[in-house]
């Protein structure tokens, strides 16, 4: 191939659009990499509407992973003590078909798993669906995003009546105020950030406030920083909203014809008076009532969060504890205004739209909703009732499953949970008590192969065709650019392929990701997430769409979408709902014999666990190795002295880190970046900290924050 080829960065859900060059372009050098290999040519598509041509590191040095420790054939072992060995396709796929078979027979359809991935293809997440919510009649899908958006998810169903995040990146450039929580958007989602540090540079009016108990990049560039005790947010939004309501900053007419539970929600702000907050959180009174005063005084409040809110054991209490100051001050469905969850991965919003959680079917349906589940059974031709009632086993019971002795058969896909599931330890022992662990990937080794009985090579980013949806719901045709690698093969082939063989060839009789895609769009007709206008063939031709896009829109709609700017709601009586959450706090808080609190998080350049930005040199040389930042006070009082190797501890497990002392991190909370798994050796996993205690509605569990202690090994 010599052509030009458009497709979308692989990995965040910023989605900044990419164009891809072949290594030697006539007249011109030969594109190398640092070791002097050739390389594909990336840069940011200027004709991208997300990106508008911009990329951060990740996105520039993607290409330098792309042949880097890649799976290239199927390999087989029959203990987790024995050597791979390589396999064909044909004997791969029928000792999975058998042993599906096998455990469907003597356990049930229940106790077969599969986890999944953010980094899908629109494409790859529905044919899974379509295998294991439809012809297994199991619920037992579920994503890595369960441990990054499902509280979002939870929060906007919950409030809204439907998942979707109802802002677009104009907004950053339209608003008055932007109120980031839990969100180092800076480093994690830097070409939103850019776009809205830009509208706040040239507008000296335009205030941006920062929630983190760490003074990152984001908190610098704010005009004011709440460094909040990690677990106070409920109690600092409940703290603002008693404010603003003392004050009389909020719209009677939007709450009384758009809302309901005005009045329980007013009756739990009462128990929040700034003062109090104010000690709760750890922050000076003038700055919550600063921040009251900016949101109040604002016409148009863009709230953005992540990890920091949703990562937590009252992820959906914090979502929904955020959209109540938008519904009491009418903050949404305008330019410039709305509650925006930034996702993680590329591609989790697609996932959502495809029904990639164990709670959801595709086009934003429920799996517990009779007639959604009977839409779903008649468009794939099932049989009433061949879809579950039951909510499948979400990420974390997958492991307890494999403890218990309840799941028979996980299937594991582009995501690596030996480094990302909290409680690593019990997480470990789960996985080799496995009966039968598939893990599909197009990386080897990580360490999540270390715990398979069978490993399949899936095609990564440029080497198959599909879609994925940004966190502002723009679709982008991905289009390949290479073949695959060795015999790897694309995620939804390989599922197909198993399908057909389980005795099910009509739902996978599909050609192409085209005619997956034309299927699945079809699903979505007249839900929320109405994709039915969509197709590859539109995709490519027109360049990224943004939903909602019904079949009736024929002609190319520019204008940014946001939703609800009818101000209409996707409940029965299209009423907004107002939430009313007291704080519970965190859910290990610290204590005597752990008085600390760690948080975790995502460094500039690297991506989760480092499958590929860790065989990136610019990104290792940029990031080397893991650390622990510390406060001065902290490390005054135990003794340790920047560089000390301090061991980390908490009742689950222990690693190790070099002590880097600041006062970016508040006194009483360390934290660690979670990017090194055991592949990287020196014992330096943040989760073999953390623990598996989940929100009881998202399920997502509460990777931000644990109680640990801390030692100095080997002091000077
Ligand atoms: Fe890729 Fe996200 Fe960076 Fe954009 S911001 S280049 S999507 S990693």
């Amino acid at each position: 191939m010599t052509e030009l080829t458009k497709t979308l960065c692989p990995y965040c859900g910023v989605g900044c659009g990419l164009e891809v060059l072949p290594p030697a372009q006539p007249g011109k050098a030969t594109n190398r990499d640092s070791q002097g290999n050739p390389i594909w040519q990336v840069r940011g598509d200027r004709t991208h509407p997300s990106s508008l041509g911009k990329v951060c590191v990740k996105g520039a040095t993607i290409a330098e992973a792309i042949d880097k420790n890649r799976l290239k054939y199927p390999m087989i072992r029959e203990t987790l003590d024995q050597p791979f060995r390589r396999a064909t396709w044909d004997e791969a796929y029928n000792l999975i078909v058998n042993r599906i078979q096998t455990v469907r027979h003597t356990m049930g359809a229940d106790a077969i798993c599969m986890y999944g991935s953010g980094q899908f293809q629109t494409e790859d997440y529905y044919i899974a669906q379509k295998l294991i919510k439809g012809c297994l009649g199991t619920n037992n899908f579920d994503a890595n995003s369960r441990l990054c958006m499902s509280s979002a998810v939870s929060g906007y169903i919950k409030s809204f009546g439907s998942d979707g995040p109802p802002c677009c990146y104009d907004d950053l450039e339209k608003t008055d105020c932007a109120f980031l929580i839990g969100t180092n958007t800076a480093e994690c989602h830097p070409i939103v950030f850019n776009r809205l540090r830009v509208h706040h540079k040239k507008n000296r009016q335009v205030k941006m406030i920062v929630v983190d108990p760490r003074r990152t990049q984001t908190a610098e560039a704010a005009d004011l920083h709440l460094a909040i005790r990690p677990g106070t947010d409920i109690d600092l939004l409940n703290g603002i909203a008693n404010l603003l309501m003392r004050w009389g900053f909020i719209d009677s007419l939007f709450i009384d014809e758009c809302t309901k539970g005005f009045p329980d929600y007013m009756q739990v702000i009462q128990s929040y008076p700034p003062e109090l907050v104010a000690r709760t959180c750890g922050i000076r009174l003038d700055d919550i009532e600063q921040a009251a005063r900016w949101w109040g005084e604002s016409q148009r409040v863009l709230s953005m969060w992540s990890m920091g809110i949703n990562q937590s054991s009252e992820g959906t209490a914090k979502v929904r504890t955020l959209i109540n100051l938008h519904l009491m001050t009418g903050n949404i469905g305008k330019p410039g205004a709305g509650p925006f969850s930034l996702t993680g991965q590329p591609n989790a919003m697609g996932g959502r739209e495809a029904g990639g959680l164990a709670h959801i079917l595709p086009g934003y349906r429920v799996v517990t909703n009779p007639q959604h589940r009977r839409e779903v059974e008649q468009f794939w031709e099932l049989e009433p009732g061949q879809i579950s009632d039951q909510v499948g086993l979400n990420a974390w019971e997958m492991i307890t499953g494999l403890e218990t002795g309840k799941v028979g058969l996980l299937w594991v896909a582009a995501t690596n949970p030996a480094v990302s599931m909290p409680d690593l330890e019990r997480t470990k022992a789960a996985l080799m008590r496995s009966p039968f662990t598939i893990y599909q990937d197009a990386y080897y080794p990580t360490e999540t192969a270390e715990y398979a009985h069978i490993l399949l090579p899936a095609a990564q980013w440029g080497e198959k065709t599909g879609t994925m949806t940004n966190s502002e719901r723009v679709v982008t045709l991905c289009q390949a650019f290479r073949q695959p690698l060795g015999e790897a093969k694309a995620d939804w082939e390989i599922f197909a392929e198993v399908g057909r063989r389980l005795g099910f060839p009509k739902p996978f009789n599909f050609a192409n990701s085209a005619q997956v895609y034309q299927e699945f769009v079809r699903l979505t007709r007249n839900r929320p997430c109405d994709l039915s206008g969509l197709s590859h063939h539109r995709l490519m031709v027109s360049g990224p769409i943004q939903w909602p896009c019904p079949e009736t829109e024929t002609e190319i709609n520019r204008t940014p979408k946001r939703l609800y700017t009818d101000l209409r709601f996707n409940t029965p009586d299209g009423r907004a709902q107002f939430a009313a959450y007291y704080s519970k706090g965190l859910a290990e808080p610290p204590d005597p014999d752990y008085p600390l609190v760690l948080t975790t998080g995502r460094l500039y350049g690297h991506w989760h666990t480092q499958t590929r930005t860790g065989r990136i040199e610019k990104i290792r040389k940029m990031h080397p190795t893991p650390f622990m930042e510390i406060h001065p006070k902290d490390a005054q009082k135990l003794g340790i002295e920047s560089g000390n190797l301090v061991q980390v501890r908490s009742r689950r497990g222990k690693a190790y880190f070099p002590a880097q002392i600041t006062k970016a991190i508040a006194p009483g909370t360390v934290f660690v970046p979670m990017h090194w798994g055991a592949l990287w050796g020196d014992n330096t996993e943040a989760n073999a900290m953390t623990h598996p205690e989940c929100c009881p509605e998202s399920k997502q569990p509460e990777l931000k924050a644990c109680a640990v202690q801390l030692s100095i090994v080997n002091p000077e």
